[in-house]
């Protein structure tokens, strides 16, 4: 048979900020497209209708754009496979969900969501893995034709009951998973979207991806796509599944303790380069074992091999270290001070803060102090800055925390939902919304004097915004494991 023509994709979620993990990637699928004279897809998987925002989109485009990670075909491109946006295919689904009902590979189940919560619950008293039990699969032809069109209903994969899977993935070798532990995963939804498996396998076979590589965290999900692939007779792509990034405890890179999104990074003034640098270095080394490489050089010397299973740990102190060789070896003079008023002081952001601080400035000289909480990554300052008088450390470190526990929940993040949370942390801790605010003043602004303190998070954003909270409660001190697990517990009861 004749060798397919290599073919990869990225396939992110428009359900938030884009994150650091979409870029490793689209990173790692582009090089190794690059390196076979293939292409590079994207695709947005937004089937989540609730979650996924024609925001988050641009951004995901934008962010992988900052960082040069260019694709062949894609939703704002275009291209012979397209389109490349999910919900813009939701015609094609119902068909493929049809065929393998047909074929008697999946069947409509009426189950309501009480009857699915009782048989969980009766399954995980048995100390059973919680999983569908069939009762649909068996239901006569003649009654399920007089309930399709009547009632409320899902389309579900049959799963076999016993024996095992084999996954193979490049990297890992043969990953055996027993069939017992798979869910009959809902295929179709009741609302007539398809879930992410439906779409993801039919997309991938539509598309004729060759290569998928994505996170570990989707091995699980592996044996339900190799089934799929199986039932429609279709070849299955290669699966390398990449190692997880990390926080420096090791948990799953979580925006709980890192910021994640890559909006952060560019904000914080990294390059470019070098943020794509250490993703790779994350993953892969070069043969030669230089850790300073570009985009091209990747390319150049790409080979899935080289690729280290380890638990990557995301250090964004050696992000740092990294993007200052790049500032250094990289930068001449003239080129640093291009970057600085491109990535700065360029129309498009003075625009934004103008309007905020016109009021409060007299002379041009007073705009540095006043547009610094713009540039600035984490401010300086120590305890002094805040009023320790009114408010005891352990008080202010509180007010912080919640707040970053409120911030991380918030979706829209503007002016009006951000005085609206801290409204309500007020109203939640019966305090001044004044001695709320103070602190996360001086988280924000770092200063006495700043614009007005929603518009200034909105400006800087959740992520950044996030990081100068927690880095305030660093600068207070920090907080102990158990003072941390007693505010977990004084939050959990917290009116919302
Ligand atoms: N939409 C999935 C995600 O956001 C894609 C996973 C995959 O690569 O199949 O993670």
């Amino acid at each position: 048979m004749e060798a397919r023509k290599v073919r990869t994709r990225v396939a992110p979620s428009p359900t938030g900020d884009p994150h650091v993990g979409t870029a490793y990637m689209a990173l790692f699928s582009l090089c190794f497209a690059r390196q076979h004279g293939g292409q590079f897809v994207l695709r947005i998987e937004d089937t989540d209708v609730a979650r996924s925002t024609p925001e988050s989109e641009a951004k995901i485009l934008d962010s992988l754009r900052w960082l040069g990670l260019d694709w062949d075909e894609g939703p704002d491109k275009g291209g012979p496979y397209g389109p490349y946006r999910q919900s813009e295919r939701k015609a094609i689904y119902g068909g493929y969900a049809q065929t393998l009902i047909d074929a008697g590979h999946a069947f409509p189940c009426f189950c309501t969501s009480e009857r699915l919560d009782e048989m969980r619950r009766e399954q995980m008293q048995r100390g059973e893995t919680a999983r569908y039990d069939g009762h649909c699969m068996h239901l006569p032809a003649a009654e399920v034709a007089t309930r399709l069109p009547n009632e409320a209903h899902v389309v579900r994969m049959k799963v076999p009951a016993t024996g095992t899977c084999i996954v193979n993935d490049r990297l890992r070798g043969e990953i055996e998973i027993d069939w017992a532990q798979i869910d009959m995963q809902v295929l179709m939804k009741t609302d007539g979207n398809p879930t992410y498996h439906l779409a993801v396998v039919v997309d991938d076979h539509l598309m004729e991806i060759t290569h998928i590589i994505r996170g570990e965290e989707w091995i699980n999900s592996a044996p339900k796509h190799v089934l799929l692939y199986e039932y429609f007779g279709w070849e299955m792509p290669e699966i390398i599944h990449m190692p997880l990034l990390r926080n420096p405890d090791k948990s799953k890179l979580s925006k709980r303790k890192n910021p994640t999104s890559i909006g952060f990074y560019e904000r914080m003034g990294f390059l470019p380069e070098a943020v794509i640098n250490y993703l790779g270095m994350l993953g892969w080394s070069m043969p030669d074992g230089e850790e300073k490489f570009s985009l091209q050089e990747m390319i150049k010397q790409f080979d899935l091999s080289r690729i280290s299973l380890g638990a990557p740990v995301f250090d964004i102190a050696k992000l740092k270290w990294l993007n200052g060789r790049w500032l250094r070896e990289n930068l001449s003079d003239e080129a640093f001070a291009d970057k600085i008023i491109e990535w700065a002081y360029n129309r498009e952001n003075l625009l934004k803060v103008i309007p905020l601080i016109k009021e409060r400035v007299d002379v041009f000289s007073d705009v540095g102090p006043m547009a610094a909480f713009l540039v600035d990554g984490l401010p300086a300052y120590d305890e002094s800055a805040f009023n320790t008088k009114q408010q005891s450390l352990d008080e202010i470190k509180r007010v912080l925390q919640f707040a970053v526990w409120r911030a991380e929940a918030l979706s829209d993040w503007q002016h009006d939902t951000l005085n609206q949370l801290f409204v309500d942390l007020a109203e939640a801790l019966t305090m001044k919304i004044r001695d709320v605010l103070g602190p996360v003043f001086v988280a924000i602004s770092g200063k006495p004097v700043s614009p007005p303190l929603f518009d200034s998070m909105a400006l800087i954003g959740p992520d950044m915004s996030r990081a100068r909270l927690r880095h305030a409660i660093e600068v207070l001190g920090g907080v102990s494991k158990k003072q941390l697990k007693k505010l977990e517990k004084e939050y959990a009861g917290l009116a919302a």
